[in-house]
């Protein structure tokens, strides 16, 4: 099947009529299903924006920042990606029109354009379409799905549809596009409404290309009136109208598409057989034990962008496949940093069975992560402290158990005296911004004897990282003498990636974002063991 496969086929994922349709879900679900199929596949992200990547984008303007084994900053799509497929991305995986202009600049200041006037066309289009085969490379994928970010229509698009244009001509029938479109419900007409999708996909066409299959998103079903009136104005036949419904849970979109057969339509207009159907067996499974889950526990998130939906999504999906693991449901309280202090932690962390304190940067809220950190310590309620939230965990017991009341980040406080989370040596010469954090897969060894090393069942673990800041290892034997251990080091560089305390029920601090690393078939063991201790603590 897979084998037989001479080259890789590409299949284009462009959105219209609104941001937010669920572009990344319908990539990453397809992907899954020809996964599922047998297939190799992989899914590419290419950004409109001229940022070179997301690394620089705060939480407001870009939700989460998603980092990938070989440590590129990119979309929080990729995670969908990681999530859904249980394979890595990389670099290649994740192109801004920032990246595209920025290579085509770099030739041209090499001369590499021979006296050319550099355009658009074919200039900018050519490493457009070059970043979309680079996957596909080698052979090593069956699939190369490039989803397309931004609206169809919007000038920052054309280059990117046009890019497609030339690719379909090329490519023929090892190529597909599909689009996504939105038809709304009037309420008031008591109707669903064709009229925007017809827009789109005119827009489509005066660009040159004509979608192969349209997914509908919608919040009624779409009946066979609808879908005939779609396919005759849109130039698709009916069986190409897919619809795509509104769901209590993106894990549920795959066995959607699958009922809509979005993968086998795919299949038969790329000319490739259909049968065996895919296996999603473990996927049933995984959304059965979602939706029946025989017990429920309350866990707070202490974090200063918990209004946004997509700040802290990798943690949110982590705990979501950590509590389907353990038959349970996972409530989570999100809780604003900023409005925490002493006077009312009890009442804002009332009930809850476990705490995580998120990643951040800068001041802004930190006060309140360092309470929190000391009430779950005191009132022994397990807790998890990932990047920043490890940093404040060892501030807090270096003010309030090593009587060090002025310990600090120097992120945070610059003149601390007790500075026991300090800039990277290899920090201190970087004064650029972008892609220059410790970032990507690091090894970590664990001791022997450690929660952490009974949790991962190795002594050996991989994570990746985000950081410029680190603990200081000149307060090490202080706060092992105090009772806070470093149980996870990395060995080449020193530097401590994990801190753990014994005498309590589960307290852990990591360095590293476990929660990039979870998946629906291999959900993250420290997530998977938080939660389990969070369920079964009595208090
Ligand atoms: N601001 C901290 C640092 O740079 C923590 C980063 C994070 O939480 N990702 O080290």
């Amino acid at each position: 099947m897979a084998s037989s496969i001479s080259s890789t086929k590409y299949i284009f994922v462009t959105g219209g009529v609104t941001s937010s349709l669920g572009k990344g879900i319908i990539s990453a679900s397809l992907a899954k299903l020809l996964q599922a199929r047998g297939y190799r596949v992989t899914i590419q992200k290419l950004d409109p924006y001229i940022n070179i990547d997301p690394g620089t984008l705060n939480p407001y303007e870009h939700g989460e920042c998603y980092v990938t084994e070989d440590g590129a900053e990119t979309d929080l799509d990729l995670g969908h990606y990681e999530r859904f497929l249980n394979t890595p991305t990389s670099q290649a995986n994740n192109v801004t029109t920032g990246r595209i202009y920025q290579s085509v600049i770099e030739k041209e200041r090499r001369g590499d354009y021979l006296g050319e006037t550099v355009q658009v066309i074919p200039h900018i289009t050519d490493e457009i379409k070059y970043r979309v085969k680079l996957l596909g490379e080698e052979n090593k994928y069956d699939f190369v799905i490039t989803e397309i970010g931004g609206t169809v229509g919007d000038i920052e698009s054309l280059p990117y549809v046009e890019a497609i244009r030339q690719l379909r001509w090329e490519m023929g029938s090892r190529s597909l596009v599909i689009h996504l479109t939105l038809i709304p419900y009037l309420a008031a007409a008591k109707e669903l409404k064709t009229k925007p999708t017809q827009h789109s996909v005119k827009t489509m066409l005066e660009y040159g290309v004509q979608p192969d299959i349209l997914v509908c998103r919608t919040e009624k079903p779409l009946n066979a009136t609808i879908r005939n009136k779609i396919a005759l104005f849109c130039n698709v036949d009916a069986t190409s109208v897919i619809e795509s419904i509104d769901t209590s849970s993106i894990y549920k979109v795959p066995l959607l598409m699958r009922e809509e057969n979005l993968d086998a339509v795919a299949l038969k207009k790329m000319k490739m057989s259909v049968r065996p159907a895919p296996d999603i067996r473990s996927w049933k499974a995984f959304i059965k034990r979602l939706e029946s889950p025989r017990t429920s526990v309350e866990i707070g998130l202490v974090g200063k962008y918990v209004e946004l939906m997509d700040a802290y999504k990798s943690i949110m999906e982590a705990l979501i496949h950590a509590g389907t693991r353990n038959n349970c449901r996972v409530n989570l309280r999100m809780i604003h940093s900023q409005e925490i202090d002493s006077d009312n932690v009890t009442e804002k962390l009332a009930g809850l069975k476990g705490v995580i304190v998120a990643p951040g940067f800068g001041k802004r809220g930190i006060e309140g992560k360092i309470t929190t950190i000391r009430y779950v310590r005191e009132k022994k309620i397990p807790f998890l402290g990932i990047c920043l939230g490890m940093q404040c965990a060892t501030i807090e017991f270096a003010r309030n158990v090593m009587n060090l009341p002025e310990a600090h980040s120097t992120e945070m406080n610059p003149d601390t005296p007790d500075p026991i989370i300090d800039i990277m040596e290899e920090q201190k010469k970087v004064h650029i911004k972008g892609g220059t954090m410790r970032l990507g897969a690091y090894p970590c060894t664990l001791s022997p004897d450690s929660r952490a090393i009974k949790i991962y069942g190795t002594s050996e673990i991989s994570e990746r990282h985000r950081h410029r800041y680190e603990l200081n290892n000149n307060y090490l034997d202080r706060l092992t003498k105090h009772g806070i251990q470093a149980t996870g080091i990395n060995s080449e560089s020193g530097l401590v990636e994990i801190v753990e305390m014994q005498d309590h029920p589960w307290f852990m601090g990591v360095q590293f974002h476990p929660e990039y690393k979870s998946t629906v078939n291999s959900p993250h063991p420290l997530f998977i063991d938080f939660v389990r201790a969070a369920k079964t603590i009595t208090r």
